[in-house]
């Protein structure tokens, strides 16, 4: 137990990842969950990406959403970036952090950007120049890590052979995602290792999917490896684009609320963070699969 931290840094993925998996919502919504996000203590956002509108028109009012939410100090906002030239979107409207993804899977990435694994490292060490360039961070997502809709397991070597050459290129930091929620404690376990034994120092934070109801457990892996940065999405909106009807997203709440009673500081009122998650179920328009949202938390009493 003893390499579990004492403080974590939750990444709020619902603003993004969860909204862009949800039917469209109106951008004064998403200003106002965002703003209510903020709100709660939470300390790092995914507030936006910049796509091709026509690709994902979820995404289409990036800029407005940007320039609309308030920005306090405390919190560090970033964006996804599918390449280059969203990147450039995203540095002129001032991101102070980007996120760019690859897939460790060939035949993911090639559904998904129509290039190989390999042609997209090659352009995101452009993307990392340019924030570089511009003092912004970059941080690369690597997608399937843990498996693959199209091809299944994604061997722990590959993974980790994109992130090294992501690490190599100057990624800021790393992030393995559990893209279609096919981690459990013991694939945890082994990509973590080999990746830390690696890097020991690199930053790394970790996405996984409750896809199979295994989302909260593999958190518990991550943090026995000291892992402490993880995301979540409020109310565990977002969905699985390859499993309709399934799960996304670890609902943030549910990880706070997991992590508080171990004595892991996160920061966030877990209250604030219960109305948000309210909230977004309300702007979706649909019920949110977290639990915690409808149970309340642990010590809630009954009258
Ligand atoms: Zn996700």
């Amino acid at each position: 137990m003893s390499d579990i931290p004492d403080r974590i840094s939750v990444r709020e993925v619902g603003p993004r990842d969860g909204l862009q998996n949800e039917k469209p919502v109106p951008t004064q919504d998403k200003i106002e969950l965002i703003d209510r996000l903020s709100a709660t203590g939470i300390r790092r956002i995914e507030a936006v990406s910049f796509v091709r509108p026509q690709a994902i028109p979820q995404m289409a009012d990036a800029d407005e959403v940007w320039h609309g939410i308030e920005r306090p100090d405390r919190v560090r906002y970033s964006a996804l970036v599918p390449n280059l030239r969203g990147a450039r979107r995203a540095l002129d409207a001032g991101l102070p952090e980007i996120e760019v993804v690859v897939s460790a899977s060939d035949t993911h990435n090639r559904k998904n950007v129509n290039r190989s694994t390999e042609e997209s490292l090659d352009d995101i060490a452009s993307v990392i120049d340019e924030a570089h360039q511009r003092g912004v961070t970059c941080q690369v997502i690597v997608a399937t890590a843990w498996g693959c809709p199209y091809e299944g397991d994604v061997p722990v070597s590959r993974v980790v052979g994109v992130a090294r050459r992501a690490v190599a290129d100057g990624a800021d930091s790393i992030s393995f995602g559990d893209t279609t929620g096919m981690a459990t404690p013991g694939r945890v376990w082994s990509l973590v290792g080999e990746f830390r034994s690696a890097y020991p120092d690199m930053p790394l934070n970790l996405h996984f999917h409750n896809t199979r109801g295994a989302g909260l457990a593999n958190v518990l892996a991550a943090l026995e490896l000291g892992v402490t940065d993880f995301d979540a999405s409020v109310g565990g909106l977002g969905g699985c684009p390859y499993a309709p009807g399934a799960s996304g997203n670890i609902a943030t709440e549910e990880l706070v609320h997991m992590v508080a009673d171990m004595g892991i500081e996160t920061g966030v009122e877990l209250d604030a963070l219960i109305d948000a998650a309210a909230d977004a179920e309300r702007i979706v328009g649909r019920e949110l699969p977290s639990q915690v949202l409808r149970a309340g938390p642990r010590t809630r009493t009954v009258h």
